[in-house]
């Protein structure tokens, strides 16, 4: 006879995001799909010069080169193994670890990052990843990214740091900004409402709202890479408060979930 089911199970709310993000069949074709849409979408926008993508961009865009702005952590980078071990410690998000999985510059490439980038290089678009990793965390970074034969030019700075201007915060519209006074961006890749809107830290109702603001741009000048795993959806569950015990954090969540009894 099987042991009964303990009332409370040792568990951890990322075991399955984590696990479906490390073996799952499902997560690599998302990934590769959404790439393909990207590769297919930045040729429409090459040839349509009043083509933007950034809510940021102003003005007159039609002599500018082309951009792409891509975020890093789980849109490029997969930081799963991080993920991992808080399931494994039964822990919660610990600074220290996270410094520690980023000192060693061994993240994996979510699939389909890598082509895609080399392809719009390869046509002659400046790729900017804008990254809240902070400065002191850029070089690891770079060393990772070029792990994968990505060429990042020494003459102009595509890694933008949060922090690394004093207005650059952990809300990316001011480094939107930042490139676009300089390119026309033809596309925004990233795996967070906020890698593609200001305000994101917002309640979750809020920010469902502001997704269904701009319905003709998701799947096409906004790709979304799905992160089950953590962003500012999760913050948003807790009021982004993240001075909050661990419990409270919990409770808060189960608060949130959705049953039928
Ligand atoms: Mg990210």
């Amino acid at each position: 006879m099987a042991a009964p089911t303990p009332v409370v199970r040792d568990s951890h709310e990322n075991l399955n995001g984590t696990l479906w993000y490390q073996t799952s069949a499902e997560f690599r074709v998302d990934s590769a799909s959404k790439y393909r849409i990207a590769r297919q979408t930045l040729d429409t926008a090459l040839a349509n010069k009043g083509w933007t993508a950034a809510l940021e961009q102003t003005g007159n865009v039609k002599s500018l080169p082309v951009a792409v702005i891509m975020d890093l952590d789980e849109t490029v980078l997969d930081n799963s193994p991080a993920q991992g071990q808080q399931v494994i410690d039964r822990k919660p998000y610990v600074p220290a670890t996270w410094s520690e999985w980023i000192a060693l510059a061994d993240a994996a490439a979510v699939p389909g990052a890598i082509d895609f980038i080399k392809y719009a290089q390869l046509k002659g678009v400046t790729v900017f990843f804008v990254t809240n990793r902070t400065k002191d965390e850029e070089p690891k970074t770079r060393e990772n990214l070029q792990k994968f034969g990505i060429s990042l030019p020494n003459d102009l700075d595509t890694v933008l740091t949060k922090g690394e201007q004093p207005d650059w915060s952990s809300d990316k519209g001011t480094r939107r900004k930042f490139v676009a006074n300089k390119y026309r961006i033809a596309l925004l890749i990233g795996d967070d409402l906020g890698d593609f809107l200001s305000g994101a830290k917002d309640t979750p109702q809020k920010r469902v709202t502001m997704a269904e603001q701009h319905p003709n741009w998701w799947g096409e000048r906004w790709i979304l890479l799905i992160n089950p795993l953590y962003g500012s959806w999760e913050g948003a569950l807790y009021g982004h408060d993240f001075s909050m015990p661990d419990d409270q954090v919990l409770k808060l969540k189960f608060d949130q979930v959705k049953g039928f009894k």
